[in-house]
């Protein structure tokens, strides 16, 4: 991979970019600072931080989000996926309002979970019993225990390139921070690397987990014929599968699963869910969820704010009158068109421009690799960095990664500026990429 040193152009041109950017932003500069004397890296979550330094927000409204040094953006980031209503919905605004009226901490179950829960699992028929929890990452934490639990197997088996959470986190393979399950690491899309596992150590996993596109992975998606072979021999071996649908089930009524049609034994949930607040669940077969019965003395399954009023009664209104099936069909079609827009400008300008993901969640990579697997993935940073900051400087907010997610708020005009943006931004920045892939 070149670096920026060799490569003058991109180093006059980032140099350009970041310049412009501290001096554009003074107060979110002087914010970063302070939170770095407190917090370690300056954040509490590691994805949104960016060098120079990552922008503070002050206010969102609809599909946009103001900095604190008072420019717009047109929200693309989407909160990592959990932005879906964006920032101002009415309805969503009047659920939480009126859970706030009825009382917040109420310490015992709360009037809106049970039906949210029946909500979700006619969505999800997969899902027969459901378990909330915080957060997507507790979602699959929980999930890995339910199939340790019901099957009294030990391992796990995940996909290099996955992410499952923050201590769930397997790019770049099993690391010292992940949650120490005893953990084999196959190759995404790749039936023969999971055989070989399975052969080697099938009577001992408990689940496969695979998200059904890959987030942190660059947004590669999942093979139908890998899915159904991984089916059969996780089926055939008595191995739980967990699809992780946190990010994946806003692509139909049904999620992911549904648009492939292959259907997994447990399926997590989490990001928009909860209506815009802390949200995860879990849930699968009858068979595997009685393992946290407590009145068939099942094993206990804490968490103080598990059901919290607020996002119970947000998730409920979400799901049930917002994103229909019908809106999130149309919000992939209006994905795919997006993307399929935003791809043909890469070779309008020369640019080897990759947008891989699923309906509206997208990752835009500029590399020659053709990517097939995470491992193929090589962009370099200084161009993810060029990319970010130009779109930023026009008003466009995506993520450093290349990330951008939809959001219902967002208009028709909204996606043309996207794309007329990115498009000066390649026509201008075309040679010093160019230059940055030399040698790639
Ligand atoms: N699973 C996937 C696929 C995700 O993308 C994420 C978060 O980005 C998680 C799980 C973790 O969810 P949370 O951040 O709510 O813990």
């Amino acid at each position: 991979m070149t670096s920026v040193a060799n490569s003058p152009g991109l180093a006059a041109t980032l140099s350009r970019l970041e310049d412009g950017f501290r001096a554009a932003n003074p107060t979110s500069a002087k914010l970063h600072a302070r939170a770095c004397s407190i917090m370690p890296g300056g954040n509490t979550r590691a994805v949104l931080y960016y060098d120079p330094f990552p922008l503070t927000f002050v206010r969102g409204e609809g599909a946009t989000v103001t900095d604190a040094d008072g420019h717009t953006y047109s929200d693309y980031v989407g909160e990592y996926a959990a932005g879906l209503f964006g920032h101002s919905d009415p309805r969503l605004r009047a659920a939480i309002n009126a859970a706030l009226d009825d009382g917040v901490m109420l310490g015992g179950l709360n009037r809106h979970e049970a039906g949210f829960a029946e909500i979700i699992r006619d969505r999800f028929p997969v899902m027969e019993r459901i378990r909330f929890t915080n957060s997507g990452t507790e979602a699959n934490l929980f999930a890995i225990i339910t199939a340790r639990m019901a099957t009294g197997r030990n391992d796990i088996l995940v996909f290099d390139g996955g992410y499952h959470g923050g201590c769930l986190t397997y790019v770049g393979g099993m690391r010292p921070h992940d949650v120490p399950f005893t953990t084999h690491v196959a190759r995404y899309n790749d039936i023969e690397s999971v055989r070989a596992l399975l052969e080697a150590r099938g009577d001992a996993i408990a689940c496969v987990v695979i998200e059904l596109m890959m987030g942190a992975g660059g947004g590669i998606t999942a093979d139908p014929g890998f899915l159904s072979a991984l089916r059969d021999e996780t089926a055939a071996r008595g191995i739980v599968l967990i699809f992780d649908e946190v990010v994946t089930s806003r692509m139909s009524g049904g999620g992911m699963q549904a648009r492939l049609n292959v259907r997994p034994d447990m399926t997590t949930i989490g990001k928009y869910f909860g209506g815009g607040l802390g949200f995860g669940a879990f849930g699968g077969a009858l068979d595997l969820m009685q393992v946290w019965d407590l009145t068939r003395g099942g094993i206990a399954h804490g968490g103080t704010f598990n059901n919290n009023t607020l996002s119970m009664a947000a998730g409920t209104v979400a799901i049930r009158d917002i994103f229909t099936p019908a809106t999130a069909e149309a919000l992939f079609e209006r994905g795919e068109a997006l993307a399929a827009r935003l791809r043909a400008l890469g070779s309008a300008h020369g640019v080897p421009l990759s947008v891989l993901g699923a309906g509206s969640v997208m990752t835009l990579h500029l590399q020659h690799r053709l990517i097939r697997y995470p491992s193929d993935l090589c962009t370099p940073p200084g161009l993810r960095k060029l990319l970010h900051l130009a779109l930023l400087e026009l008003g466009q907010s995506i993520g450093r990664r290349g990330y951008v997610t939809l959001s219902l708020p967002q208009s028709a005009q909204d996606d043309d500026r996207l794309v007329s943006v990115l498009d000066d931004v390649l026509g201008t920045h075309a040679a010093a990429i160019l230059e940055g892939l030399e040698g790639t």
